[in-house]
């Protein structure tokens, strides 16, 4: 089923008197929502206690979780001790996950740095292939790994990218995150014919099964010659890109992906718009 969401908890929460994430769960679906993703993007600190209080809200609310990754991870390290971190805290970030209930872990997976593009871009998915033996020997079961398209042209992360990593096994969906698409682009993805293009490489690399639960990440980003300068919010009128579009083409392919808002600030009242959106495609 396709869900919609914020990413962490927007600035209505908070001027509501809410403070912590276990009264995110009945916030997000008292606004109508299913998803909520919780970023261990400066690290993943959390006590069992606590993510064992966050399932217990997420379930009883009936909203689904997913993490985000550290943002540190870099899979593209040239040196090799500095990669067996970012095994780490993609496994740090599953532990916590499962604990709370999730199923799906973003990650972004590396940046380019000094290397070549195909140099670096090969690094990452050799060290990704060794990083699915490893989840695989831990056990993990019914999760996903969720590469994201990035918005810096520096780092690693258009969608061909992200798909030789999804080739790789079924344990990776990509997040393909459209706001950087376009921020990488200055512009490229955000008609309906953009939208396709991006959305029928998915198909053709990873299949339906899979191209049809993708993970989105979605916000209005303001972007430079290098891409990606900063998350906006829907009142945006100069970047975009627009998500009226998107949601058509979702309902055209008949997908049901993980949509969650990125929006600084507005994340959930933007997350609602685009849910709105979606359903008066249900009701044409
Ligand atoms: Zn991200």
């Amino acid at each position: 089923m396709i869900k919609f969401g914020p990413s962490g908890n927007s600035d209505s929460f908070y001027n509501a008197g809410y403070k912590h994430t276990t009264e995110s769960a009945q916030f997000v679906r008292d606004h109508g929502l299913d998803l909520f993703e919780y970023s261990f993007g400066r690290g993943v600190r959390m006590t069992d206690a606590t993510a064992r209080d966050i399932k217990n809200a997420f379930d009883t609310a009936g909203v689904e979780i997913s993490v985000h990754a550290p943002y540190f991870i870099n899979f593209a390290n040239p040196e090799e001790e500095k990669a067996v971190n970012s095994y780490n805290y993609v496994i740090q970030s599953l532990d916590a996950m499962v604990k709370m209930g999730g199923k799906r872990c973003v990650i972004h997976p590396a940046t380019q740095g000094k290397m070549e593009r195909r140099d670096a871009v090969g690094l990452m998915v050799k060290r990704m292939a060794h990083l699915v033996e490893i989840v695989e020997e831990l056990g993990y079961r019914d999760i996903y790994l969720c590469p994201e398209t990035m918005g810096k042209i520096g780092q690693i992360g258009t969608v061909d990218e992200i798909l030789e990593v999804c080739k790789l096994s079924s344990v990776y969906i990509p997040t393909i995150d459209f706001g950087h698409l376009n921020a990488r682009t200055h512009g490229g993805v955000c008609t309906k014919d953009d939208y396709k293009r991006e959305i029928d490489k998915v198909y053709n690399a990873i299949g339906e099964d899979r191209a049809s639960k993708i993970h989105v990440h979605f916000s209005k980003i303001e972007y430079s010659q290098g891409g990606e300068v900063k998350h906006l919010t829907f009142e945006d009128k100069i970047y975009g890109p627009d998500y009226e579009p998107l949601m058509s083409v979702f309902y055209e392919y008949g997908m049901s992906p993980f949509i969650v808002c990125e929006s600084a600030g507005t994340q959930l009242e933007d997350a609602m718009a685009m849910k709105s959106s979606y359903m008066a495609c249900l009701r044409k």
